[in-house]
């Protein structure tokens, strides 16, 4: 029951309404009886978002598109994995002291490893944003060899470069062969679900493909590679990987991550 002692947790992004961290945080709250409510603001400003943190004694907060680099100099502390991906998606108010944190990187290597290893695979990450630099960074540390493909070259070059990896315009991935291809850009996702990063003829049986886009959960890309035989890997196990992380930086106990996920699939299976 909400009281006068609720911790209040929070998501800051614009927009923000399709997120589904509430009703994935508020389940496993409640699943432990945690005296915690996590709620959806969206912030336009977020150094202003940051400023009300403080200001309401809010206990922590995800932090999503568009601040996830933005955030970093309204903080007090920058955990150092944070700060080696270069941004942050996680944060902890600890009396005052606001402290990021990134559970990205972590939440993409576990959803790797349920099905399959990352030493010495070659990796091939679609796109150069936000998203691929955190799933990137997890790859590497993993001992994956990388290459990155993106629509910008400039872009694509400078995450290369930040990374220690290889880059490929998104054009040439037809000759490239990989042992495992992850979708990092917001190809396929709702409303535009007929959209292929790549194209089906450039796929082949032997690669393992994963989505980070979860709505729809299994989009075109992960319908057509599991149609030719390919093992596939959805957004939503990232997502509740990277939310387990958060849950347990907040509240100190292990993350209900059967539950978390199981929310999070009747969530979307509601709103399709
Ligand atoms: P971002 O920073 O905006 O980066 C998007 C990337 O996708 C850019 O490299 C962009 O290429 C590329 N891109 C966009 N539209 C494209 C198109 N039509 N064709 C080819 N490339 C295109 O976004 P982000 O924060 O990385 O997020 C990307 C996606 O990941 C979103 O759908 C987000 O919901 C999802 N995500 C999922 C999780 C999870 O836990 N499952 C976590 C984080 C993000 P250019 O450089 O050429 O613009």
């Amino acid at each position: 029951m909400i009281n006068s002692n609720t911790a209040i947790y929070a998501i800051l992004g614009d927009p923000i309404s399709h997120s589904l961290s509430p009703v994935m945080h508020n389940s496993a709250f409640s699943h432990l009886n945690y005296n915690g409510v996590y709620l959806a603001f969206s912030a336009k400003k977020i150094g202003k978002a940051i400023s009300g943190i403080r200001a309401l004694g809010i206990k922590g907060a995800g932090i999503t598109i568009p601040h996830k680099v933005a955030v970093m100099e309204f903080l007090d502390e920058i955990d150092d994995l944070a700060g080696k991906i270069g941004a942050v998606n996680t944060i902890i108010n600890r009396q005052g002291k606001i402290t990021g944190y990134n559970f990205d990187s972590i939440g993409a290597v576990k959803a790797i490893k349920e099905k399959t290893g990352i030493n010495n695979k070659a990796v091939a990450i679609l796109g150069a944003g936000g998203a691929a630099r955190a799933v990137g960074y997890g790859i590497i540390s993993e001992g994956g060899r990388l290459i990155i493909l993106n629509r910008t070259k400039d872009k694509g070059e400078k995450l290369a470069a930040d990374l220690g990896s290889e880059f490929c315009p998104l054009e040439d991935f037809k000759g490239l062969k990989c042992d495992i291809l992850i979708n990092t850009t917001p190809v396929g996702m709702e409303p535009n679900v007929d959209g292929m990063p790549v194209e089906k003829k450039h796929l082949n049986k032997g690669m393992v493909v994963m989505d980070i886009v979860y709505n729809p959960l299994k989009t075109r890309l992960l319908r057509v590679a599991e149609d030719m035989g390919c093992k596939t890997i959805d957004g939503v196990s990232m997502f509740v990987f990277q939310g387990a992380g958060q849950f347990e930086l907040w509240t100190g106990k292990k993350a209900p991550v059967d539950l978390m996920r199981k929310t999070v699939l009747k969530a979307l299976s509601c709103s399709s």
